[in-house]
């Protein structure tokens, strides 16, 4: 794909990229992992610092960055803030967990005959290659960047390419904020070229959010090059609904969970599970809600739902719809892209998808809903189930029995009760089945590109929070290291990196 901004709200050009050449790609793995190497002297607070400094530019820029989203992926301008607000939450998150998340973990391995001592150091990969989407520019990539460059590693970044101004936009407050020289970079690279960066001896893993195609095309390529890959793919989550639950507010946030980012994140409900006894008053006033959500130029206050992000998508979204209502669906509302400027397309509601329709199994990623009448939690369960996307699924219902079977039975990486799926900076967040494998925020997240490596001494005395042992999680608590910190400053004074 053309590395290109296009405004998908008018279809004007606002600017192309060419493809940096493989010789400067080699240039900046090069600066990577120069930077990697002399980031470990860092003491754990000054990255605290500057993940703080990052975040204060977030706020302060928030306008900005949230202007640039919206016109290079169409989201309306009040999602866009919302978005950069919470990348300053993710920063702030990390950088205040992150001396708990990598203290060494002593470990009782019983006492022989020598005295003998345990502890599990978490040490970071290295130069870790993420390959990011357009859905949510900034967020995506920070929930990668933050744990990353807090944990020690570095960081280089292959965005969607049509969100190339906001991958710069990233690179440029990531070195405003303080971090070192090279230790966050961009690489305005076409998508046939990130085999050769994970090819190289110094990429050490990869972090992929995208589609099942791109996920399966790189971790194979992962797999080959036996490198750690996480891959957060797509989803087709369910929105149950039971007879127990308050309807008006399930209605509402249905309509919510499907809209939201313009119909195109991957924890969208995208099928809604209705049971039988209260389907028909869901179905209306789903009908209903989807109809009144305001469609917009996405710069307006009030717009709810702007253009999807590219002209392709519209293609996809339509063809979907067509063939599923050439199967034996049936149009509630909705169906087609909208005419005129800009990649629009009707808020559509489809019922009655039959399960030997391709559809069924697929991502909608648009503001297209597929309705299904349930007889009973059992045959919510199975429907839910048959799909091979295993994101999340958020369900209403206040028996508790039924919480328990659903959070028991269901294969996905989170259910939310009485609430829609959203991503918390707290929470491990991830998929099983074709959503991918590995969890992003939280511990879990930031552990995945760390060593667990494991230390035993025998016959020693000395104990895991003894100097000598520290490392970055101990570092903040032992003091600036003068040292380090000016090997670490000769390091960015020299400029030019070494080449390995
Ligand atoms: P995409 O087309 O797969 O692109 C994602 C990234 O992968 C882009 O940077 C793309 O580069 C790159 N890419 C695509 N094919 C590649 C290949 N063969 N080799 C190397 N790189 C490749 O996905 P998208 O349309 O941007 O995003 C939508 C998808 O992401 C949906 O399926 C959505 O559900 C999923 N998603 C998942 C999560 C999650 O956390 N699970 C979050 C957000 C989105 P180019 O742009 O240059 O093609």
């Amino acid at each position: 794909m053309a590395i290109q901004s296009i405004n998908p709200a008018t279809g004007v050009l606002l600017q192309s990229f060419v493809p940096i050449s493989d010789e400067t790609v080699q240039e900046k793995i090069a600066l990577s992992r120069s930077a990697f190497e002399a980031y470990a002297a860092v003491p754990l607070r000054h990255r605290e610092l500057w993940m703080n400094k990052l975040a204060s530019l977030l706020d302060a820029e928030k306008d900005e960055l949230a202007a640039l989203i919206t016109s290079e992926m169409g989201k309306p301008i009040v999602a866009a803030r919302a978005e950069v607000a919470k990348c300053a939450i993710g920063c702030r998150y990390y950088g205040e967990h992150a001396a708990r998340i990598l203290a060494p973990e002593p470990v009782d391995i019983g006492s022989g005959e020598a005295a003998r001592e345990a502890h599990v150091r978490w040490d970071p990969l290295g130069v870790i290659l993420a390959v990011m989407p357009w859905n949510f520019p900034l967020w995506q990539v920070f929930r990668f960047l933050a744990p990353a460059l807090m944990a020690g590693n570095a960081g280089l970044l292959k965005h969607a390419s049509n969100v190339p101004q906001c991958a710069l936009a990233i690179e440029s407050l990531v070195r405003r904020a303080g971090f070192p020289r090279g230790i966050f970079q961009t690489l305005l690279i076409e998508a046939a070229q990130v085999e050769h960066v994970l090819a190289d001896e110094r990429v050490a893993a990869v972090t992929v959010t995208g589609s099942e195609a791109a996920g399966r095309a790189i971790a194979a390529q992962a797999g080959w090059f036996i490198k750690k890959s996480v891959l957060e793919l797509g989803g087709s989550d369910p929105f149950i609904v039971m007879p127990s639950a308050d309807l008006d507010a399930a209605v509402k946030a249905a309509v919510k969970a499907r809209a939201i980012n313009n119909g195109q994140s991957c924890i969208c409900a995208k099928r809604f599970l209705v049971a039988d006894a209260v389907y028909d008053q869901f179905e209306e006033q789903f009908v209903t809600g989807m109809d009144a959500l305001k469609i917009g130029d996405p710069m307006q206050e009030t717009t709810e739902i702007g253009p999807l992000a590219t002209e392709a998508l519209v293609r996809e979204l339509d063809a979907q719809v067509q063939a599923a209502v050439k199967a034996g669906a049936r149009l509630l509302t909705g169906g087609a892209p909208m005419v005129g400027k800009g990649n629009y397309y009707e808020p559509t509601v489809l019922t009655g998808v039959p399960r030997e329709c391709e559809v069924y199994r697929e991502e909608l990623f648009g503001p297209v809903a597929m309705l299904f009448r349930v007889r009973n939690i059992e045959e919510a369960i199975s429907v839910a189930n048959d799909t091979p996307f295993g994101l999340a699924a958020s369900m209403w219902t206040r028996n508790e029995l039924e919480q328990r079977q659903f959070a028991q039975s269901l294969e996905c990486g989170a259910v939310f009760f009485n609430e829609i799926v959203a991503s918390d900076p707290r929470l491990p967040f991830g998929g099983v089945k074709r959503s991918g494998y590995g969890r992003e925020l939280s511990a879990a997240g930031m552990r995945e590109f760390l060593n667990a490596k494991t230390v035993v001494i025998g016959g020693a005395t000395a104990s895991v929070s003894d100097k000598s042992s520290s490392q970055p999680a101990s570092a903040s608590e032992t003091g600036p290291d003068d040292a380090g910190v000016r090997s670490f400053r000769d390091h960015l004074l020299a400029g030019a990196p070494t080449t390995k």
